[in-house]
């Protein structure tokens, strides 16, 4: 496959076209990004560590009867994907009260959501991408009602096997972040879904496994993100894994990204805007 020309290119990953129809290339930089772009650093590894986790989820969801864009990795950090028309809707998925719900609704950190909680935010950069309901997505035509419920549908599905393949693992997920798209009328999973996207704690230190590491300068963000992605691979693999291959551990210098980013404060004030 080729590599054509770019896309589109976000916060963390860029998008290109190739020579095959209906099949795009993601490539996930070694950019990070928190309190609306007000942090911003380089990690080195860390797109490929991102990369191969959303490989091992999308994967371990395809095997479970999820539809999403994975079709194959080409190297550690450059995904081939079906080419979707993204829904601008942010599904977010919330097992336990933790970031902005606890800042911005009476709820204790911490505290047990059963049910979980969907929120859907309106995937919009310059108005701060505010929270959405079930009208104001049909009003402004974002989905139709039938499609929401698909959507609401497949995000308790996909919480339900990611709550029980982290658990396997000693990992409290939290929440998580996920985008859909159409390809003609069918649904799809696309975007990522790794340690940018979810709120992970360890079960039993309560520690913090995920983006809020460099979100808080909590420690050393490349080292956690590695050791996240060893855990969540080390559960029963999902079969067809032939085309995600592990990086060698002697090709991922942690040590050179080393409390890089950890060693800049954000720039805004922790708890004053949203935890991204
Ligand atoms: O900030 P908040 O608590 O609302 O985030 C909920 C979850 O969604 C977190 O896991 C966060 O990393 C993820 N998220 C994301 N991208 C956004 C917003 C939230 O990955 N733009």
């Amino acid at each position: 496959m080729k590599q054509k020309g770019l896309l589109y290119t976000g916060k963390a990953k860029s998008v290109y076209r190739t020579d095959t129809k209906g099949q795009l290339i993601v490539e996930f930089r070694d950019d990070i990004t928190a309190f609306d772009g007000g942090k911003k650093d380089k990690l080195k590894n860390k797109g490929s560590y991102n990369a191969e986790a959303s490989a091992f989820i999308f994967q371990h969801l395809v095997k479970n009867g999820v539809k999403t864009h994975f079709i194959r990795m080409l190297d550690p950090r450059r995904m081939v994907v079906r080419e979707l028309s993204m829904i601008p809707l942010e599904v977010i998925v919330r097992n336990v009260a933790a970031g902005s719900i606890v800042r911005n609704y009476p709820f204790k950190e911490g505290t047990k959501l059963n049910p979980p909680v969907i929120v859907i935010d309106y995937k919009d950069d310059s108005r701060h991408d505010p929270m959405l309901n079930d009208d104001l997505i049909v009003a402004l035509k974002l989905a139709t009602p039938k499609e929401l419920a698909a959507i609401k549908k497949a995000a308790l599905k996909i919480n339900a096997l990611l709550v029980k393949l982290m658990a396997a693992q000693g990992i409290t997920l939290v929440d998580f972040k996920i985008e859909f798209g159409r390809a003609g009328k069918t649904i799809y999973l696309g975007d990522e879904i790794s340690m940018d996207s979810m709120r992970l704690w360890d079960k039993k230190t309560g520690e913090s496994l995920d983006k809020d590491v460099y979100r808080f300068d909590k420690g050393d963000v490349m080292a956690t993100y590695n050791r996240v992605v060893k855990r969540i691979t080390k559960t029963a693999a999902p079969k067809n894994t032939g085309t995600v291959k592990r990086v060698p551990a002697k090709a991922r210098p942690e040590s050179v990204a080393k409390r890089k980013a950890s060693a800049k404060k954000p720039a805004v004030k922790k708890g004053t805007v949203k935890n991204r």
